[in-house]
């Protein structure tokens, strides 16, 4: 190894280490930390952040990366230095491109525009935020001019979420879904309807918490690297190869919140549990994108946890668990209880025929947003509009309208909302591959062994972190460029059965 990368590999793995710090605050922030906490931890991350984008941007790196751009064209391009140096070269080119003063400004702008959400949102009030999320918008331009320019404005924030996607490969993609999904949705809803009264419990949340548990580690999540902890959000965090940890939360009134977010965060942090140790102290040690992430996560979820054959095996557990709510409800009453579709206003509450009809109409206001094609002060209408027209459901106010997601009022508008539906889709298409590459993984899973899977997924696709891209990742994993068919095929199989249609 040149003296310039071993060099270079002491800078990354002492910027993995403030990453890791950062990150141990807000895990903190989001779990554990009680409310008076707030007003010093905000300016103690904030000092942070700073120091890490100091450490980031240190033109010693900028040195070294110019000198190994060089020596790298005599390497092995797949080698795990060669994506070092191109990894990096991005990060660092990005973390120099914004001007600090822009980066203070938009700060500043983002916390006045989040306080008058928060304030706006129980009121109804859309007019309050609209001064706020206009001057969002044209900052949100501002900053995707920064970045290296694609065919459209919001190209350049895609990638930086979705490295190697674009306005133009997503635009198909996403008006074929929207072509399936609404007849689908439209045939469900003239059908009898899932009663799913049998998740509503009470359900007591010790006990909801250690059931959730003891799936997380049958599944394959390792609690020697890791814990879950309860939170108001779920989510999951990476601060060491050693430690990736998860959370959730639990209601009484509803039994699949806590086992089927656990099973989703289980499959975010699965994957980071998965890469490589050789990557570790690198840039490489994560996900490759947003998409591919969620990808793992609804894998896990959707595919796995609420499919018959996961329930087959571990209903009569969960029944052990909850004997007086579920003695008398069948296996068969259960399975269409956690599948039931409907049309609803909630994107984080939806099934999983409509929650990308969601993502889409965000999708598409977004770009309009950021063409200039619609106003903000248009935005509660075009919402209802859409919302009319595409899940057959009108809001009743601006509440669980366009005040419902905290995205774009408190960060940019552009970029954060095409991963969950890219996961989606790719979820079906890893999940095929896998199961037509090895032939053991499906009568495995009957068994309740999720260990050729994980084991699959592990050697194909974890293992490589941010080592390629997401389309070639999904290339390499598949042999495939990235489809809706086997979604399609998924999604069908599974709800003409359920409904009929
Ligand atoms: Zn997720």
């Amino acid at each position: 190894m040149s003296h310039e990368m071993t060099q270079l590999k002491a800078k990354l793995a002492e910027l993995s280490d403030w990453n890791a710090i950062n990150s141990l605050l807000g895990w903190d922030q989001s779990s554990v930390m009680p409310v008076g906490g707030g007003e010093g931890r905000g300016r103690q991350m904030a000092l942070m952040s700073k120091l890490t984008h100091e450490k980031m941007t240190d033109p010693e790196i900028g040195h070294l990366l110019e000198k190994l751009q060089k020596q790298a064209e005599q390497w092995d391009p797949d080698s795990i230095d060669s994506a070092i140096v191109r990894v990096t070269a991005k990060d660092y080119a990005d973390a120099t491109r914004v001007p600090t003063e822009f980066v203070g400004k938009m700060t500043e702008h983002i916390n006045t525009s989040y306080m008058a959400w928060a304030q706006a949102r129980p009121a109804n009030d859309f007019k309050k935020v609209v001064p706020f999320l206009e001057k969002t918008v044209e900052m949100s331009r501002q900053y995707a001019g920064f970045f290296p320019q694609g065919a459209h404005v919001m190209d350049s924030l895609i990638d930086m979420h979705d490295s190697g996607m674009n306005v133009a490969t997503l635009r198909p993609l996403f008006k074929s879904l929207r072509e399936g999904l609404i007849p689908m949705v439209d045939a469900i809803s003239k059908k009898q309807q899932i009663d799913d009264s049998c998740l509503a419990g009470p359900f007591p949340i010790d006990q909801q918490l250690t059931y959730a548990r003891t799936i997380a580690e049958q599944v394959g999540y390792d609690f020697n690297r890791g814990r879950l902890d309860t939170a108001p959000h779920p989510f999951e965090i990476r601060l060491h190869h050693g430690d990736i940890r998860i959370t959730t939360r639990a209601r009484e009134n509803d039994l699949g919140d806590c086992i089927f977010s656990v099973i989703h965060e289980c499959g975010h942090a699965m994957y980071e549990q998965g890469v490589a140790f050789e990557l570790e102290g690198t840039p490489l040690a994560n996900g490759t994108s947003s998409g591919v992430h969620e990808s793992q996560s609804r894998l896990w979820e959707n595919q796995i946890g609420r499919s018959r054959t996961f329930w087959q095996h571990n209903y009569p557990s969960l029944q052990a668990a909850f004997p007086t709510q579920l003695k008398d409800v069948s296996l068969e009453t259960f399975y269409r209880a956690i599948n039931k579709v409907q049309r609803s206003l909630i994107r984080t509450d939806a099934d999983e025929v409509t929650y990308n009809l969601h993502v889409i109409i965000r999708f598409e206001l977004e770009l309009g947003l950021l063409e200039g094609s619609l106003n903000v002060r248009d935005l509660a209408e075009v919402w209802h509009d859409k919302y009319t027209s595409d899940l057959g459901i009108t809001p009743k106010d601006d509440k669980d309208g366009v005040l419902q997601d905290v995205h774009w009022y408190a960060g940019i508008v552009g970029g954060s909302f095409q991963g969950y539906t890219i996961g989606n889709v790719m979820s079906a298409q890893i999940f095929e591959a896998a199961q037509q590459k090895d032939a053991s993984i499906t009568p495995a899973i009957a068994q309740g062994n999720y260990q050729p899977l994980l084991g699959w997924l592990q050697k194909n696709l974890y293992s490589t972190g941010r080592r390629y891209d997401a389309p070639t990742t999904l290339k390499r994993v598949t042999g495939q460029d990235l489809s809706v068919e086997p979604y399609f095929r998924y999604l069908k199989a599974k709800y003409s059965e359920l409904y009929g249609i």
